[in-house]
């Protein structure tokens, strides 16, 4: 499935797809040890896409006990980095063969337009394998400064087995954020993708194989949260949970963590990003669309969406008469299609969570300005419209908590000190934004924003050099750039008398 003729379309195609639905245990597919499935279905159209291995404790247990043995057999953790170096890279190959078939996947799985899939997750994916495969025998250890009597080596170790389990909103690009630096430093991994969208993960785990990884050291465990998910940030012989996603499911992860053995937590959580535009900042067009962007990509489903939108008196209306603009021009459509920019909401249950924070919203006295409500009922699946909130007050839920929809809540302030107070004021500290001409102003703020990133004149600039993760309940941990090997290594002190 790797060229595609240009008059196949994308339906055509995704009727000739081939689902696995497994899980990827020691190098073989295999159904659940309790025959149990779940069902995935494509948001677009809320049909069956596939029915999916259901695991559970055993499955997760069979997953790890085959990462601890490959492990123990350094058929990866004892390879040359040069050599686990190759080896990533002919995987990261082998994704990039594969785009096509995985970027539908994607899409059908969960809703995000085609477009998207394959011109921004896809190669995203890719090349952060590619990024820690590179890196990973160019990084040095240390020696200490001891003095002459003593040789002390400071070394980083593979930490052993890495749970990772992760969202659906990117569920391809998530994984590969934790499969890039957990296998390029050595570990073996068990990989529990969301229940919403699982199938990209179930595809990659052959494709590493066939790259040349050894059996067991990627396994991939589908199953539900509660039972699959818990199961492996439970189990005594993994050594960390890599953890991606919602606030609420990180604090159950750390007591998973402490009610067993004690394992490293890393944490990607939510947010609920307040993009800051001062008076003063002289382009109004360019402040409107970043606003709008970083808002409505992804359906809003993005943990750094720019969610709070902190507008100036003054500029307040010009602002987001603009933004009101984009929204409409920006209509849902048919994920299918190469022109649609804005897909589908991943299933029923977040759609109807969405639809009830704009009701809370328009109860609690804040005026939509456009959208609000779900359209394209009559393809079964679940769409709304990108809706803008203007007269917000901090306190509502609008402004507090995360929505993880197409929904924008618009506070108006008069001084900067009061921006970055309200923009400070909720529990999240993953991304912040500020619009200014003042270099002083901009400096202090960008200073003053308790956040894992700030934007200057920007909102969601990218690169995998730089690390990515949060403040407050946001997380603990950063993914992307070499600081994320730290989270998989653990620091050696190895002493050698000279005298
Ligand atoms: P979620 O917390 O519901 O689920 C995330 C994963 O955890 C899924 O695989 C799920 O099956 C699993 N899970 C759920 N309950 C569990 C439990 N009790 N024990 C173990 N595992 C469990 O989150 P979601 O709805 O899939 O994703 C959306 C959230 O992810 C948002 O809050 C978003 O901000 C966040 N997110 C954060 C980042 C980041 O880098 N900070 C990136 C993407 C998404």
């Amino acid at each position: 499935m790797n060229a595609r003729p240009e008059s196949v379309s994308w339906h055509e195609r995704a009727r000739m797809l081939e689902f696995r639905t497994q899980a990827f245990i020691d190098g073989r597919y295999l159904d659940a040890a309790s025959g149990a499935t779940f069902d995935t279905l494509n948001p677009a159209t809320g049909k069956l896409l596939a029915r999916v291995a259901s695991g559970d404790a055993e499955d997760v247990n069979r997953a790890v006990v085959s990462a601890r043995a490959a492990f123990r057999r350094g058929v990866w953790a004892n390879l040359a980095p040069a050599k686990r170096r190759q080896l990533l890279l002919r995987f990261a190959e082998k994704i990039r063969e594969h785009a096509e078939e995985l970027a539908l996947l994607e899409t059908l799985d969960m809703g995000k337009p085609i477009t998207d899939s394959l011109t921004v997750d896809l190669p995203a994916a890719a090349r952060c394998i590619e990024y820690y495969a590179e890196a990973i025998d160019k990084v040095y250890d240390q020696v200490a400064p001891t003095g002459p009597g003593a040789l002390a080596l400071i070394t980083r170790e593979p930490l052993g087995v890495v749970g990772a389990i992760v969202p659906w909103n990117y569920p391809l690009l998530m994984a590969a954020w934790k499969l890039g630096p957990v296998l390029a430093a050595g570990n073996s991994m068990v990989l529990k993708p969301s229940e919403k969208s699982p199938l990209t993960a179930i595809k990659v785990a052959e494709l590493a194989i066939e790259a040349g990884i050894p059996p067991g050291v990627l396994n991939v465990v589908p199953g539900l949260g509660q039972t699959a998910g818990k199961a492996l940030a439970l189990h005594m012989d993994v050594d960390c949970v890599a953890f991606t996603g919602s606030t609420a499911t990180g604090r159950a992860i750390m007591q998973y963590a402490g009610q067993s053995n004690l394992k490293r937590v890393s944490l990607e959580c939510g947010g609920k990003s307040p993009n800051i535009v001062l008076a003063d900042y002289p382009d109004l067009d360019r402040a409107a669309t970043a606003a709008a962007a970083a808002i409505f990509a992804n359906q809003g489903e993005m943990c750094s969406a720019g969610s709070r939108l902190l507008v100036q008196e003054g500029i307040r209306d010009a602002l987001l008469e603009k933004i009101q603009a984009l929204s409409r021009a920006l209509q849902p459509g048919d994920p299918l299609d190469p022109a649609t920019r804005l897909g589908a909401i991943v299933d029923e249950i977040q759609m109807k969570r969405v639809l009830g924070y704009i009701d809370s919203g328009r109860s609690a006295g804040a005026h939509v300005r456009c959208g609000g409500r779900r359209v394209r009922e009559d393809s079964g699946g679940y769409f709304i419209e990108p809706t803008v909130f203007d007269q917000v007050k901090p306190a509502m839920a609008i402004a507090r908590e995360e929505i993880f929809g197409p929904v924008l809540a618009a506070i108006t302030f008069k001084t900067v000190d009061e921006a970055i107070e309200i923009g400070n004021d909720v529990i999240y500290g993953l991304a912040a934004a500020v619009w200014t001409r003042d270099i002083t102003t901009a400096h202090r703020v960008a200073r003053a924003l308790r956040a894992g990133t700030v934007y200057v004149n920007c909102y969601d600039a990218d690169d995998l050099t730089v690390p990515f993760g949060g403040f407050k309940q946001s997380g603990i941990g950063r993914d992307k750039s070499l600081h994320a090997l730290e989270k998989y290594t653990e620091l050696k002190t190895t002493w050698i008398d000279l005298s």
